[in-house]
C-alpha cells in the first residue's frame, strides 16, 4: 500500500489537522492501493496564510527567475514520467501507455510553454498619455477533477507560477497522487516556501473554505457545471475572480459529402479515448441522411475493434471507468438511451465479456438519436457515442448549437472553405477541424454553461493577471 502521510504547506510536509486519511481504490481491480491524508478546512487557513506571506516576494521575482523554476519543475516531472503515468493509471484507470503521453508528457509541454511566456509579464504598453502594465492577481485556490489529474493541475499552477501568483491546490479526492509527486518536485527544485501548497480531501468538506476565504483573490475550478455554479456563488461575496472549466456535450459535424469512413473512424477513437471521460468528448456526431447508414456501420466496426481491459497491457485501448460509481452512472445512461428509443448499434449496459471485476463499460454507439433525448443533452462521461441525422448544413449547425454547453466541437470536411464556414458558426471555445492533436498553446475554455475564462498558452496566463493603467500627467 502506497502511503502519503502529510500534505504540503509553506514548503513543509505536515500532517492534516483532521488526523484522518482516505483510501484510493484502483478501478481496474476494485482494490485499495494507496492512502492519503484527508485534510480539514483549517488546513486551508494555514495554506492560504502561507500563500499570502509568499506572494509579495514571489510576485517581485524576475520573469527569468520564474522561468528557471518552471524549467526545473519540467525536468523533475520528466525524470519521474513513468512513475507518474503508473500512479495516474492506478488512480483512474487510463491505460498506462496512454497516460505517459496525454497525462504526463503533454502537460509538461504545456508547463514549459508557460515558462517561455513568463517574460510577457514584463512587457508594458505605452499609449498616448498612459502606460499599461500587468500585475499578478495574487493568491489563487485551485480545485481540480479526476479525469486528467496532472493536466488540469498544470493548466492552473503553470500560469500562476509564470505570472507571479501563489496558490493552494485541492485536487480530486480520487486522484491526488500525481499532485504529491508535483509537490515533491517543487520542494526539490527549491521553489520558495508557500508559493505552491497542496491540501487534499473532498470538495464537499474543503470547497467552501477555499472559495470563500477572504485572502484568496481568484478561484479556478475544473469539474462539473453543478459544482462550478456553487463555487461561483460562494466566491461572489468577496468579488473574487472565478475561472470555470465545466462540462460539455460537444458536437462533431461530418459535412455533406465528406469522407465518412475517415471522419467516423477518427471520432469513434477520439470519443472513446480515456473511456470517454473527457469534458471535450465529441459525443454528438451529426451525419447527413444520405451517408447515415454508412456512418453507423463504420462506427460499429471501429467501436468493436477497440480492445478493452487491463490498463497495464500495451494493447488495451479502453481501461475501466474511474470508479464503480462512474460506471453505474454511465450504465444508467445507456439504459436510458434504449428506453428513449435510440438504436443500440453496439455495446450496451452489460459487462464486457471476461471482465467480471472492475469499472468496465463496453464502448457503446447509439443511432437514431434525436437531439431532445437525455443521451444527447446530458453529459454522460463515458464511452458512449450518439449518431444524429441531419438534412442539410444549416440544420447540422442548428442541432450542433442546440445545447446548453459550448466547450469543444468538431468538423470534418474535405475543403478549407467548408471547414471554416461550419467552424465559424459553432458556439464553442474550440473547434477541431479534421482531427488535430490537442494544442497546449491555443486558448481553451467554454461558451455558455461550459464555463468562463480560458486556459493554456498566452490566454491562460492573462487570466492570472490584473491590467493596470498608469495615467501620465505632467
Ligand atoms: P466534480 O465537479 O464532482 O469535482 C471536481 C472537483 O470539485 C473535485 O476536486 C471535487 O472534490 C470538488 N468538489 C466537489 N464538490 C464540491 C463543492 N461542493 N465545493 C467545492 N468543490 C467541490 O467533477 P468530477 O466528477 O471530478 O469531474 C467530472 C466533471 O468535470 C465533468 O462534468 C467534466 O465535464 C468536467 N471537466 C471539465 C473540464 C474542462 O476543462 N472544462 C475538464 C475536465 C473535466
Amino acid at each position: 500500500m502506497l502511503e502519503y502521510n502529510n500534505i504540503f504547506i509553506d514548503g513543509q510536509w505536515v500532517p492534516a489537522c483532521s488526523g484522518e486519511f482516505s483510501t484510493l481504490v484502483n478501478p481496474a481491480t476494485e482494490e485499495a492501493f494507496a492512502r492519503v491524508p484527508a485534510s480539514h478546512p483549517q488546513d486551508v487557513d494555514t495554506a492560504v496564510a502561507a500563500a499570502r506571506r509568499a506572494f509579495p516576494a514571489w510576485s517581485r521575482t524576475s520573469a527569468a527567475e520564474r522561468k528557471g523554476y518552471i524549467d526545473a519543475i519540467c525536468a523533475g516531472l520528466t525524470e519521474r514520467a513513468d512513475e507518474l503515468a503508473s500512479l495516474i493509471s492506478q488512480e483512474m484507470g487510463i491505460p498506462v501507455h496512454f497516460a505517459k503521453g496525454i497525462q504526463v508528457n503533454g502537460p509538461i509541454q504545456g508547463l514549459s510553454i508557460f515558462g517561455n511566456l513568463a517574460h510577457t509579464m514584463e512587457e508594458e504598453r505605452q499609449e498616448e498619455g498612459y502606460l499599461v502594465v500587468r500585475d499578478p492577481i495574487g493568491v489563487c485556490a485551485f480545485i481540480t477533477p479526476w479525469n486528467f489529474p496532472l493536466f488540469q493541475v498544470i493548466a492552473k499552477v503553470g500560469p500562476a507560477l509564470a505570472a507571479g501568483c501563489t496558490s493552494v491546490l485541492k485536487p480530486s479526492e480520487q486522484t491526488p497522487l500525481a499532485c504529491f509527486v508535483f509537490a515533491e518536485i517543487c520542494e526539490q527544485v527549491g521553489l520558495p516556501a508557500g508559493v505552491f501548497n497542496l491540501v487534499t480531501g473532498k470538495g464537499s468538506v474543503m470547497g467552501d473554505a477555499l472559495s470563500t476565504h477572504p485572502e484568496v483573490d481568484m478561484v479556478s475550478f475544473t469539474g462539473s457545471t453543478e459544482v462550478g455554479v456553487q463555487i461561483a456563488k460562494a466566491a461572489a461575496g468577496d468579488v473574487k475572480r472565478v475561472c470555470q472549466e465545466l462540462g460539455g456535450k460537444s458536437p462533431f459535424v461530418v459535412a455533406p459529402g465528406a469522407n465518412v469512413a475517415k471522419a467516423i473512424k477518427y471520432v469513434v477513437k477520439d470519443s472513446m479515448f480515456n473511456s470517454g471521460q473527457m469534458c471535450v468528448q465529441l459525443s454528438r456526431v451529426l451525419v447527413h441522411e444520405d451517408q447515415y447508414e454508412e456512418a453507423v456501420e463504420v462506427a460499429r466496426t471501429v467501436a468493436e475493434s477497440l480492445r478493452i481491459g487491463d490498463p497495464t497491457d500495451r494493447g488495451t485501448f479502453l481501461g475501466p471507468l474511474s470508479s464503480m460509481r462512474a460506471r453505474d452512472s454511465v450504465v444508467r445512461y445507456i439504459e436510458k438511451g434504449v428506453a428513449e428509443g435510440a438504436r443500440l448499434v453496439t455495446g450496451g449496459p452489460e459487462r464486457p465479456e471476461g471482465l467480471e471485476r472492475g469499472a468496465y463499460v463496453k464502448p457503446t454507439v447509439f443511432a437514431d438519436v434525436t437531439n431532445d433525448m437525455a443521451i444527447a443533452r446530458e453529459e454522460i462521461f463515458g464511452p458512449v457515442l450518439c449518431l444524429i441525422k441531419y438534412r442539410d448544413e444549416d440544420e447540422a449547425v442548428r442541432i450542433a448549437n442546440d445545447t446548453e454547453f459550448g466547450l469543444s466541437s468538431g468538423v470534418w470536411a474535405e475543403d478549407r472553405e467548408t471547414q471554416l464556414r461550419i467552424a465559424r458558426q459553432l458556439h464553442a471555445g474550440q473547434v477541431k477541424v479534421n482531427g488535430p492533436a490537442f494544442s497546449f498553446a491555443a486558448p481553451f475554455g467554454g461558451y455558455k454553461k461550459s464555463g468562463n475564462g480560458r486556459e493554456w498558452g498566452a490566454s491562460g496566463l492573462v487570466e492570472y493577471t490584473e491590467e493596470k493603467a498608469i495615467l501620465l500627467g505632467g
